[in-house]
């Protein structure tokens, strides 16, 4: 089935003080199960919407930012809101362009379901995955796959 998303996206933090929009329709969702975005979920893995960082305005509230060295070993920050510490969106030091934004803080998120499954290596092992789940014991080399089947699964209308 295909869902269908009016632009922009419009979300925020727990307490409203950090309000955003995004003006583009996000590369792919899918869900990490690494042990930092175990972490930073207080959950099982973190549910990231890639987007273009371009794509991404802040419209209430300027992000605070906290720094970390990535599963991957790479150099990551994430831009959060200092007053209620909701964690927005992660991005890379040097910038590749993307962001990966919690997509648990979109206002709707009844349409988000993750097109794939990365650093399953780390997965907790109650959780269950789907035989057509796209699959990586780690960082995907080639995000390809969870790009195409998430185009295929959602339309987005401005
Ligand atoms: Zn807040
Ligand atoms: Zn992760």
């Amino acid at each position: 089935m295909t869902r269908s998303v009016t632009l922009p996206i419009t979300g925020g933090c727990q307490c409203g003080a950090l309000r955003y929009q995004i003006f583009e329709p996000p590369l792919m969702i899918y869900a990490c199960h690494c042990a930092n975005c175990q972490r930073i979920a207080g959950s099982a893995f973190g549910l990231a919407a890639g987007i273009k960082e371009s794509s991404l305005e802040f419209t209430s509230g300027e992000p605070a930012r906290v720094t970390w060295s990535s599963d991957a070993g790479n150099e990551r920050y994430g831009s959060f809101c200092g007053d209620c510490g909701c964690r927005i969106a992660h991005g890379q030091t040097p910038s590749i362009g993307i962001l990966s934004l919690r997509a648990g803080t979109f206002d709707d998120a009844s349409w988000v379901v993750p097109a794939g499954h990365i650093w399953t290596r780390s997965a907790q092992p109650w959780f269950k995955f789907s035989d057509d789940d796209i699959q990586w014991d780690e960082q995907p080399t080639d995000y390809g796959p969870i790009i195409q089947k998430f185009k295929a699964s959602v339309t987005f209308e401005e």
